[in-house]
């Protein structure tokens, strides 16, 4: 949990290094400002207590005053401007004050002494005109209660920072623990993820990640975790079952190609036969060739590599040349095709694609339409975008069908079985076609009613 090298670890020791330097930085400024409160206050007493006896001598040059002065813990020396001693109090008889360095002339100065016999000493010396001279009273006073107050708070210091410091140790980490949880999680949670990837590749590998806090930072990397991972297990399976699907949709022409070759091979056959096997082995092979080409253009469609080779036509003119090459087909299955192309739509696309595009709405229309019914094609230009309506009287759709119509092999129902088959590639197509030309393909069905298809492009979009 205490690993070195682990954020928590290292989180809390940089809050317990900017809290101790922090705190070590203010104690010391705090410390040095009342240590100079501690002197000056002291010096300030002093003072006090020297001013009346200097008055006092001022006043009378012949006063013998300090001599008399017997004060505990007050030591007074009278010198001359040399520094030699002309009166001491009697506290100082048997052991002088040890004053040495240069005497001051006319303001007072402090210093401290450390003396052998009356341990620390803070002493004043007051210059002051006597008789016509210079003459410097000197006070001493021990420092030892300002010596003791200050070596209090020192070991309230010395205390109160390592404390501080575990304390602050201690919250530091159960928070730092308790905002990290959610990356622990999610770490926990994609091993796991890994793990049912390479376990059960069949079953979906992604289990929502629980949002502990949706507004804060961590609570938005799991919500956009959850996302991402979604969509990749949704891309997964997705690829995986387009493999499976595109290998089933391929083994079934293939087996019938093998099938018909085995079964002409067995044994002499007559020429008849020979046609009849061939004219399905053909079928097959369009079949094959026509799945083929759906998954190409898929595949490009999905890399974004569809070349469109764009260039100025009149729409009408496409759709009418596809509903031509169903005419047969359409007749075939006593179904009209009905045209509302009267007026000229010029465009800028890529012709084969849409006619292709175009040519899939009306196979599926007159795939999935009884006999004798109609189609109509319509082609209209609204608010800026083109739109091309396919609208049959066929089996329709049912709702819990229409929301995969579009996904690649998803087949709802299938035709008669005479029909152009696109293997359920074709909706897909449409709609990588149509996207290629930034546009978007619709569909509203009711089941036994029929269907209507709408592409959308856009108007001036090239
Ligand atoms: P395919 O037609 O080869 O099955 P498509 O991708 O063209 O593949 O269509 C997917 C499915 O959508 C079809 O299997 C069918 O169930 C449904 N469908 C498409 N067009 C129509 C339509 N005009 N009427 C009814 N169902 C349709």
């Amino acid at each position: 949990m205490f690993h070195p090298s682990s954020l928590r670890t290292r989180m809390m020791l940089l809050f317990c290094l900017v809290v101790g330097v922090l705190l070590a930085g203010s104690d010391l400024i705090f410390y040095a400002i009342l240590v100079r409160e501690v002197h000056s206050q002291l010096d300030r007493q002093i003072l006090e207590t020297a001013n009346p006896v200097v008055a006092d001598l001022a006043s009378d040059p012949t006063e013998q005053d300090v001599n008399q002065l017997d004060l505990p813990g007050n030591y007074f020396e009278l010198l001359d401007a040399s520094g030699r001693v002309l009166q001491q109090s009697r506290n100082l008889r048997s052991h002088p004050l040890a004053i040495a360095g240069p005497l001051p002339r006319r303001q007072p100065r402090f210093r401290t002494l450390q003396d052998s016999r009356y341990g620390r000493l803070r002493l004043a010396l007051a210059p002051f005109e006597r008789g016509g001279e210079l003459q410097i009273l000197a006070l001493a006073v021990p420092t030892r209660a300002a010596d003791q107050s200050l070596a209090r708070f020192r070991s309230v210091i010395f205390w109160v920072l390592p404390l501080s410091l575990l304390v602050m140790a201690v919250i530091s980490s159960a928070y730092v623990g308790r905002s990290l949880k959610p990356i622990t999680e999610l770490t926990e949670h994609a091993a796991q993820m890994t793990e049912r990837i390479a376990q059960s590749p069949a079953e979906s590998f992604w289990k929502p990640l629980a949002v502990h806090a949706p507004g804060d930072e961590l609570g938005r990397l799991a919500e956009t975790f959850n996302q991402l991972f979604s969509q990749v297990d949704a891309a997964i399976r997705q690829l995986r079952q387009f493999v499976t699907d595109s290998s089933h949709e391929l083994r079934t022409p293939l087996s019938v190609l093998q099938g018909e070759a085995e079964l002409m091979l067995s044994r002499p056959r007559q020429p008849e036969e020979y046609q009849e096997a061939l004219r399905t082995i053909d079928e097959e092979l369009k079949k094959l060739h026509r799945i083929l080409e759906g998954l190409f253009t898929l595949s490009m469609a999905d890399a974004g590599q569809l070349r469109l080779d764009l260039k100025p036509l009149y729409l009408n003119e496409v759709l009418e040349e596809a509903c031509a090459v169903m005419r047969s087909r359409a007749e075939a299955k006593q179904i009209a095709i009905e045209r509302q192309l009267d007026k000229d739509m010029n465009y800028r696309g890529d012709e084969a694609f849409l006619r292709q595009l175009f040519l899939i709405f009306l196979d599926n229309a007159v795939k999935y339409s009884p006999p004798q019914t109609r189609v109509r094609v319509s082609l209209e230009k609204n608010n800026g975008s083109i739109r091309v309506t396919f609208r049959d009287q066929g089996i329709g759709i049912s709702p819990e069908h229409l929301p995969h119509i579009f996904e690649r092999f998803y087949r709802a129902a299938r035709g008669n079985g005479n029909e152009a088959q696109s293997g359920g590639l074709g909706l897909a197509i449409a709609q990588a076609i149509a996207r290629a030309h930034g546009g978007s393909v619709e569909c509203a069905s009711e089941p036994g009613q029929g269907s209507s298809f709408t592409v959308i492009l856009p108007g001036c979009a090239y």
